[in-house]
């Protein structure tokens, strides 16, 4: 079980290795590459609206919640309405890729995603398109 805050899943999702700091650039990795491997798609990730296991080593964090904590207030509101995810729901990657499917199309992150550092890598946009394309 690994304890996910709802943007944290279009996170994992676009993921190629930027991040805050070192430490949590690996942490961060380490998760993805646990999803993405062997068995990943039956991981249970476990939505919570407070500091999660991504947040672990970022600098920003503090306690339980974040510096930035208004903008991502509105970052996961956001994400927890258009994927449906309630506070303390656990559903599996499996589960959660095929909600971003239904309902995340491209072109999407520009307001979903809005006021993230790396919206404009298209990174994300990128592995939307792919995790689209892979389901025709
Ligand atoms: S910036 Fe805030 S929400 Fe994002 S990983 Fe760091 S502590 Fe978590």
């Amino acid at each position: 079980m690994i304890r996910f805050r709802p943007h944290h899943f279009l996170c994992a999702l676009g993921f190629q290795g930027k991040g805050y700091s070192d430490k949590f650039t690996a942490n961060m990795a380490e998760i993805v590459d646990r999803l993405r491997g062997p068995g990943g798609e039956n991981v249970m990730l476990h939505v919570t609206h407070q500091a999660d296991a991504i947040c672990g080593p970022c600098p920003h964090k503090r306690g339980v919640g974040c510096v930035k904590d208004t903008q991502i207030t509105g970052l996961d509101n956001r994400h927890a309405t258009i994927l449906g995810l309630s506070d303390g729901e656990c559903l599996t990657w499996n589960e959660a890729q095929a909600r971003i499917r239904a309902q995340v199309m491209p072109g999407d992150l520009t307001s979903l995603c809005a006021g993230c550092a790396w919206l404009d890598l298209g990174l994300c946009e990128d592995a939307l398109a792919r995790l689209h394309a892979d389901s025709t």
